[in-house]
């Protein structure tokens, strides 16, 4: 199959990775009637619920891996920590959507920052390397230490505050390569879709405004209530960083803006993203089919924000008080919930998601707290 072929419907795509993204990839990509092969590690994982197929294995079995590809027409991957190194064997036989190279910079956190870095993007002053102490030095306090290698939701991260939280820091992550980066007391956050297609036509999701909670994401909401010129830069980053990382495919791009109203890249991922997840529900086209539309050499869709809308995470915590009140939820008229079939609700872990949609994001904010602190009854 050539780049510039289209992969039509009716043809396999293959998924690496078999959690929530992969799941609703799958089901955008069924709707559109293409087969669906997942590749995961775990057995009953929740995009193999809604696939044709589903092969568990580990992902350095470079055999398992090239008979998977050998079934597909075109392979992507749902989440950036699939080791880079075996993905290369899929490439000899099929189509990889991004490229191996796109996973191999922005899976690791040193890598990326650098490709930052060289590649004239904007981000926060970083230093690298496993002398933790030297580090904090270069950069100064406050900053925050990161594992370089399979961090994401703040998971490996610490916060050097002060002097005092040296030791700790340097303790933690004694030995580990980590990146360094000075502490950004940040305005808000905000993050980008962003879809390039293999012609290179590009289309970027209304930026959202982004909400966390002990580092994971709590509230997206959209239109983010940001001045034009930080939507219109938000913009721009992300179109670049898709242009120079030839992105073919999805990605996600995560950004600070600073008091001052400067926007720094914080950090990228390949793939769609937990905080285009509203796409879904008042969207155009959902970020899922967008993936589906630019691996496989469609026409990318609209991106036309229906209503204003607010995405809530619901974390295996809204379990605390037993199964969550879903009734309450979806009595609600302006609510839609997404539930994503896993079995053990553990503090932290993502089982869901619901959209609110009002008249404006402040209004849908509103709704999405109310609702949210009903869940746990
Ligand atoms: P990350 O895993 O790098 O996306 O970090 C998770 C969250 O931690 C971010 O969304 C921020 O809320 C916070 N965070 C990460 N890096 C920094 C930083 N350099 N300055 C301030 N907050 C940060």
């Amino acid at each position: 199959m050539s780049a510039g072929e289209a992969i039509l419907p009716g043809k396999t795509i293959g998924v690496l990775g078999g959690g929530q993204l992969g799941r609703m990839l799958a089901q955008a990509a069924t709707r559109l009637g293409y087969r669906v092969h997942v590749y995961e590690p775990q057995a009953n994982c929740p995009a193999g619920a809604v696939a044709h197929q589903e092969v568990n294995a580990p992902y350095e079995d470079t055999a398992a891996l090239t008979a998977f590809a050998k079934e597909c027409d075109v392979v992507t991957y749902e989440f950036e920590n699939v080791p880079a190194p075996p993905l290369k064997a899929i490439e000899a036989v099929t189509l990889l959507r991004p490229h191996w190279s796109v996973l191999e910079t922005t899976q690791n956190r040193s890598r990326e920052k650098r490709w930052l870095r060289d590649n004239g993007f904007p981000h926060a002053k970083f230093a690298e390397g496993t002398d933790i102490a030297a580090g904090i030095r270069e950069v100064g306090v406050p900053c925050v230490v990161k594992t370089a290698d399979f961090g994401y939701d703040g998971k490996g991260q610490f916060k050097v505050m002060t002097d005092a939280d040296i030791p700790a820091a340097v303790k933690k992550f004694a030995g580990q390569p980590v990146v360094i980066e000075q502490f950004i007391d940040f305005a808000c956050e905000v993050s980008a879709v962003v879809a390039r297609s293999p012609g290179a036509a590009v289309r970027v999701f209304p930026i959202a405004e982004n909400i966390h909670t002990n580092h994971i994401l709590d509230f997206s909401i959209v239109p983010a209530r940001v001045a034009p010129a930080v939507i219109a830069a938000a913009e721009k980053l992300a179109r670049l960083i898709a242009e120079k990382i030839n992105l073919v495919g999805v990605m996600g791009v995560e950004l600070f803006v600073t008091k001052t109203g400067e926007v720094l890249v914080n950090e990228l991922a390949p793939r769609t993203h937990n905080s285009g997840h509203w796409t879904l529900d008042a969207c155009m086209t959902s970020q899922f089919e967008q993936q589906v539309r630019a691996i496989c050499g469609l026409p990318l869709g609209a991106v036309t924000l229906l209503s204003p809308v607010v995405m809530v995470n619901i974390l295996g915590d809204a379990w605390k008080n037993g199964e969550p009140k879903w009734d309450a939820l979806l009595a609600q008229p302006n609510v839609r919930l997404h539930l994503y079939g896993k079995a053990g609700a553990r503090p932290g872990r993502k089982m869901g998601h619901f959209t609110v949609t009002a008249r404006d994001a402040d209004m849908a904010l509103e709704f999405a707290e109310k609702y949210k602190a009903r869940l746990a009854g």
